[in-house]
């Protein structure tokens, strides 16, 4: 079976053609590098994730982790691919120089993360959930915090978590019952029970750091009274050796429908009465804190999601070119005529079609997103990086939950076109499926995201984030009014961006009044047709730059490959973006019966 796992030629396109990443080395900040290191980087990263992580995916799921007397031990399969992450500074290729890291620009991150990720989520993630408690740290920790744990978290030699979760404090943090109180040493003493903490324990690393969300005594009720604390599996020595284990115990881990290979564990905190932390930045500002990294993490679910759909939408194509049933449409009545590959059959192609328009939409979407990054890294003008943190911010939820829903459906579309093998664990498209849905529920539910968008964004600076989105596509749109090839494509996006602003302003003025329940029940509508308009615009934008590529007489591989972006924008902006208009009047109706009907008739 092929290894598939990402599209090189189409992040080149992305990285180079759409995004101009070659150009960041001209700035101080990445100076140090150059188009030829960003491709070493990247070239390697694939390798290592084709011939060292991918192959243990399949066997991470079948056997999963094991918890045995409060210890969790991983596949044992995967101890050698991490090595190799750590060793090769893999988790750490965007932390500062200063604790470490390689200072490389965040897309080509992305690129790397493709592969890595792409091959085996669960692995990489041991290591990476290092860089999200590392980042808290280096933002609101101590100089002393910083020396002690900086370094060790982001080369993975010792992993990261976040406990959040409670039983009864799931989406609503608020009603989270941990405590924390403060002890004569500075230090503080915390009770109480965490749930679903993904890699809470484990055998990869020699220690755990947990950023744990807890109340002080007294502390004012809901999230307004959250503090965070760093509470280390195992204390840490001021010279940086490991002192004693801390009170912290793993009792149980989730069975569960995918990711087999991450640890999902209950922590029991302070069961001895002896499990201490340190107070992070100060008290009461634990939400504020812990939203420095959920951001950071929210951005990676739907990087996560996307890698999925990118694996899936690959094997099925390769598949489709593969599997010998049924005649070709136009031979069918002739019983001499060969049987064909199915990639000939129309409702094939559309598939693929359909999952090739999002594949390439979400890539260059989220792609783009982490380049905002980098041009604030790189920009002095204050106006600028404003603007590109209020896009960052406005994309966020959209990224989550838009790429985690588009993704998962890929993934079924992915096994339909494998037909019955699909459904088999002898083909990845299975797994695939599995591990993606948990996507859509963890780091905010898609809902929740959805709430975000409305309630939050739309309203944050009077709308200015909305604005702000909607003139970034109308440059595009511009550009491709310039071209004669893509004119048609480009009005057909201006109607649909022109329907969009009026229903996401009356969406928000409606979910700033009495009638606010009728407009949160709409919330998710409003995300998921902002989303297709963003696929529409990335994949004109593609367009465009393809279309300039082919007038400049390119060889004969890069004329179907532009050619292929060009007709996959015309696929979606005429075949998908007029449902997203239907979808858009359906929002803008209002209707108020799923909030009228009475609560009995749900469920018979
Ligand atoms: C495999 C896995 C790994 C996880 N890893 C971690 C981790 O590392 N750390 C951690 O802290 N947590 C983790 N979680 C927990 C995860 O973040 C929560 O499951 C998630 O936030 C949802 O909370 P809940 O399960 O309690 O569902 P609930 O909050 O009960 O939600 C149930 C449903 O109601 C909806 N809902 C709830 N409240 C509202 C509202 N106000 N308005 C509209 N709809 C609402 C939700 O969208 C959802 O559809 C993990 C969970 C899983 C399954």
């Amino acid at each position: 079976m092929a290894q598939l796992i990402a599209d090189r030629r189409d992040i080149d396109f992305v990285l180079y053609e759409q995004l101009e990443a070659d150009k960041l080395s001209t700035h101080k900040k990445f100076k140090e590098f150059n188009k030829k290191v960003f491709d070493m980087i990247i070239s390697e990263a694939r390798t290592l994730a084709i011939k060292e992580i991918l192959p243990t995916n399949h066997d991470g799921d079948r056997q999963g982790v094991v918890f045995d007397k409060g210890k969790v031990t991983v596949p044992p399969c995967f101890h050698r691919p991490y090595g190799l992450l750590a060793e090769g500074a893999w988790t750490s290729m965007t932390a500062s120089l200063e604790w470490g890291g390689q200072g490389l620009p965040e897309v080509i991150n992305r690129a790397v993360l493709d592969y890595i990720w792409g091959a085996n989520y669960c692995l990489a993630n041991y290591g990476t959930m290092g860089h999200g408690t590392g980042i808290m740290i280096e933002h609101f920790g101590t100089q002393e915090q910083k020396s002690l744990y900086l370094q060790k978290l982001y080369s993975a030699q010792w992993g990261g978590t976040m406990l959040l979760t409670e039983p009864q404090a799931g989406s609503d943090l608020g009603a989270l019952s941990t405590r924390a109180v403060k002890n004569q040493d500075g230090t503080y003493s915390i009770t109480g029970t965490k749930i679903f903490i993904t890699n809470g324990e484990h055998d990869l690393t020699d220690n755990i750091i947990h950023p744990v969300l807890a109340r002080i005594e007294g502390a004012p009720a809901g999230t307004k009274g959250i503090s965070i604390f760093v509470v280390p599996k195992i204390w840490v020595n001021p010279d940086g050796s490991l002192g004693e284990p801390n009170d912290v115990a793993c009792t149980g881990v989730e069975e569960k429908l995918g990711i087999h290979a991450s640890a999902t564990c209950t922590l029991s905190l302070g069961e001895k009465g002896q499990c201490r932390g340190y107070l992070l930045g100060e008290e009461n500002q634990g939400m504020k804190i812990m939203f420095y990294m959920m951001n950071e993490a929210r951005l990676n679910v739907g990087f996560q999601a996307f890698t999925y759909g990118s694996a899936a939408y690959l094997y099925a194509a390769n598949y489709a070119k593969e599997r010998i049933q049924g005649k070709d449409l136009l031979a069918s009545k002739s019983q001499d005529s060969p049987s064909v590959p199915i990639i000939q059959h129309p409702d094939v192609r559309r598939m693929l079609m359909w999952m090739k328009s999002h594949v390439d939409g979400m890539r260059s979407f989220v792609y783009y997103v982490y380049s905002l990054f980098d041009r604030i890294a790189t920009e002095t003008d204050s106006g600028i990086c404003e603007k590109n943190r209020d896009l960052i911010d406005f994309f966020t939820p959209l990224v989550k939950a838009y790429l985690s829903q588009k993704s998962f459906v890929i993934c079924a579309e992915a096994m339909q076109v494998y037909g019955g093998y699909g459904y088999t664990a002898e083909y990845p498209i299975e797994q695939l499926l599995r591990d993606c849905k948990i996507t859509s529920i963890y780091e905010g539910t898609d809902g929740i995201q959805s709430m975000d968008l409305l309630g939050r964004k739309m309203s944050m600076k009077k709308g200015v984030l909305f604005q702000r989105f909607l003139s970034e596509v109308r440059e595009t749109i511009l550009d491709a009014k310039k071209d004669k090839h893509l004119d048609t494509l480009a009005q057909a996006l201006s109607r649909a961006l022109d329907r969009l602003e009026p229903v996401g302003q009356d969406l928000a003025k409606t979910a700033a009044s009495p009638s606010v329940k009728t407009a949160f029940a709409f919330s998710f509508p409003f995300l998921d047709v902002t989303g297709d308009v963003i696929m529409a615009w990335m994949l004109l934008w593609r367009a465009c730059v393809a279309s300039k590529a082919l007038a400049s007489n390119p060889k004969k591989k890069d004329v179907d490959f532009y050619q292929g972006i060009i007709k996959t924008a015309e696929f979606y902006i005429h075949s998908q973006l007029p449902t997203t208009l239907g979808k858009m009047e359906g929002i803008h109706n209002l209707n108020t019966a799923a909030i009228d009907i009475p609560d009995a008739c749900f469920g018979g």
